[in-house]
């Protein structure tokens, strides 16, 4: 039996006295990836059925109806970030993308400068439709490279190379007036030189924003079960200042712990997560945090997609 969304209970009286409500982001998740990293803790699930393609439509149909029983929560509040994440959104087509983005505005008051961030994969096929993604109404794309080396690629089990990281680099440059490079390092078998190497080349495209994560061992993956031989932690720490060095170089600044940014390219959807901002998030295993007059709410959709999409159909998302 699912919870149903309980505005009175939301909005009756507290000790809490808020005199305005702090800024509202939305974001959505779409879980699948064509193959699951061993290091992945996210809730992205692999398309396994090959006779089928995903549920693409009936997925976005469950996420505007979710959106739509989740208006009386956050009625009249105008939304300034919108962040599409996964699993691999860029796996979705860009028609189905338009008619989210188009769904999303024809139902929430966008800030007319709505930063509308999408994560996207490498892969060719999704790399020639980057231009498409942007035509949809994405503003900036926050692109999953890892590394651009193709031995710690493999190490990584990404499904993409060296060469396809490259080629949809240059791509997001020309279609987007922003966007993102995701990279790891601190990977098994990486050297200080290695990562040099992984971090010039990042930076020879000139990216308005980076994010440099230390890839850590989570529980329940396939690196938890099988641990592979990591750099040390003195090692680490040398590479974290290497990417302090380089990184403020080429002109980038540090605005939290993992995210860098040329000056007007910080991620907002960042940031409002940062400074305690309300977010709505809806799609399987979405997290939410609203505040109200007296309380602030959190709230979890049902995590495993196809139960989601079922129960969301139905007006009922909210996971017990
Ligand atoms: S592509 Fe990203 S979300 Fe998908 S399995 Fe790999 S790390 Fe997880």
């Amino acid at each position: 039996m699912s919870r149903p969304f309980d505005v009175v209970h939301a909005m009756r009286p507290g000790l809490l006295q808020l005199q305005s409500l702090p800024p509202l982001s939305l974001y959505v998740h779409l879980p699948w990836c064509i193959q699951k990293c061993p290091y992945c803790d996210f809730n992205s699930h692999e398309w396994r059925d090959n006779a089928q393609r995903m549920p693409e439509q009936r997925y976005i149909d469950a996420l505007l109806a979710d959106l739509e029983v989740s208006l009386p929560l956050i009625w009249g509040r105008p939304v300034h970030s919108i962040f599409i994440g996964g699993g691999t959104p860029s796996l979705f087509e860009p028609a189905s993308i338009d008619r989210l983005i188009s769904g999303i505005r024809a139902r929430l008051p966008l800030e007319a400068e709505a930063e509308i961030t999408m994560e996207a994969n490498p892969g060719t096929f999704e790399k020639d439709r980057f231009k498409a993604f942007r035509a949809a109404g994405v503003t900036r794309l926050s692109i999953g490279v890892q590394s651009f080396n193709d031995a710690h690629l493999k190490a990584l089990g990404r499904v993409h190379n060296s060469d396809q990281a490259m080629a949809a680099v240059t791509e997001a440059q020309s279609a987007f007036d922003t966007f993102n490079l995701d990279v790891m390092y601190a990977l098994p078998g990486q050297s200080l030189a290695d990562l040099t190497q992984d971090i010039q080349t990042a930076l020879s495209f000139k990216p308005p924003h980076i994010s440099i994560y230390h890839l850590t061992i989570e529980p329940n993956t396939l690196f938890a079960k099988h641990p592979p031989a990591l750099p040390a932690e003195d090692d680490a720490y040398e590479m974290m200042d290497l990417i302090t060095d380089m990184t403020s170089a080429a002109g980038l600044q540090r605005y939290e712990v993992s995210a860098y940014a040329k000056p007007g390219h910080r991620c907002w959807h960042n940031l409002n997560y940062w400074q305690f901002g309300d977010y709505l998030g809806i799609g399987a295993g979405a997290h939410s945090k609203l505040s109200f007059a007296h309380r602030i709410m959190r709230y979890v959709r049902y995590r495993e997609p196809q139960l989601y999409l079922a129960q969301a159909l139905q007006g009922e998302p909210l996971a017990v």
